[in-house]
């Protein structure tokens, strides 16, 4: 089993690539659920929702996030009665949240629901949430120190603002969900997908379990960089480094994850980073890793997973 740690579009698009060099029976995802959000009553979950789509071959390719094909009724209902509106929830989309948050008030917890629902979109590997406990990523507005909810910072504000910290409340108290921490200790390989490392990966990594697992499993653990010449390919990675006080570039990657990877995966526009990468202690593979397409993906995951052959 190769065991993945998971945010949103950036995980997404490499698993998608993964399940086309390796039997997607032998992939388990630990994906992140601190971005998790009640609204209307509802239970969302945007970056299970959002592997759940892409690797359905149902994500929206413009967006990234949500479905294809979508339409907005809901919204225009929503509009007009003063509701929320802030958050976008596709009318097809819908259906997942509904279906969550029943099975979620029936006791389900949210590892079996994920379960469900992956099943149900024809979803071929393991999806597990990285905690059925309750997990949130609070983000503080640098300009006047209040802090809100992550979806608040990333979706309400167009994480437009400047951020002086970040916490994940409820990770001291949390359980890694049912199924995390065999899947890293049994993996032949662990890899951190190239997505968000401070509210996407930290977030798993919160986790006190998970952190000593994947630690105890360096020497097998590839992390793959979401940062390429110094920028984010989509979101605030790369100003959230700088805010939160880490180099913007591969080389801050490396510092982040030397305790937890043996190897750093860096695009090739940063190979002229790759002695400053090995000189915070990790291997580093110099390849293309933007997934512009599926075949993109699919070689950037042979390669990942033969990084530590
Ligand atoms: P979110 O939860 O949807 O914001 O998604 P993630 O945290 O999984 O992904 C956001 C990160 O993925 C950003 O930092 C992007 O730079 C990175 N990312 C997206 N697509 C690619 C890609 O094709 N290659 C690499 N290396 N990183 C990517
Ligand atoms: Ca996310």
């Amino acid at each position: 089993v190769i065991a993945v740690l998971a945010g949103g579009v950036g995980a997404a698009r490499f698993l998608a690539g993964l399940v086309r060099v390796v039997d997607p029976a032998e992939v388990t995802a630990i994906v992140n659920v601190a971005d998790d959000l009640e609204l209307h009553g509802l239970h969302i979950s945007p970056d299970l929702d959002t592997v759940t789509y892409t690797l359905a071959r149902q994500i929206d390719p413009e967006r990234g996030w949500g479905l294809s094909s979508e339409t907005w009724q809901a919204m225009e209902t929503l509009r007009r009665l003063g509701g929320a509106t802030w958050f976008n929830l596709g009318d097809r989309d819908l259906g997942t949240h509904l279906y969550r948050t029943h099975r979620l008030h029936e006791g389900a917890d949210l590892s079996t629901v994920t379960a469900e629902i992956a099943k149900g979109w024809g979803v071929g590997l393991r999806l597990l949430p990285a905690t059925n406990d309750r997990l949130r990523t609070m983000v503080t507005l640098a300009d006047d120190g209040s802090e809100v909810g992550f979806q608040e910072y990333f979706v309400e504000r167009r994480h437009g603002v400047a951020v002086s910290a970040v916490r994940f409340e409820g990770a001291d108290e949390a359980e890694a969900g049912p199924g995390t921490i065999d899947a890293i200790e049994q993996a032949s390989a662990v890899v951190i997908a190239p997505s968000n490392p401070l509210v996407s990966i930290a977030p798993v990594l919160a986790l006190h379990e998970v952190r000593r697992a994947v630690e105890s499993r360096r020497a097998d653990t590839v992390a793959v960089s979401p940062i390429i010449a110094g920028r984010a390919l989509k979101g605030p990675a790369d100003r959230l480094l700088v805010e939160l006080g880490h180099e913007p570039s591969v080389v801050g990657v490396a510092r982040l994850y030397a305790p937890l990877a043996a190897t750093l995966v860096i695009d090739e526009a940063d190979h002229e980073l790759a002695d400053r990468v090995r000189a915070e202690g990790v291997d580093c593979l110099v390849t293309r890793t933007v997934m512009t397409d599926a075949t993109a993906a699919a070689e950037l995951a042979s390669r990942v997973i033969g990084a530590n052959r």
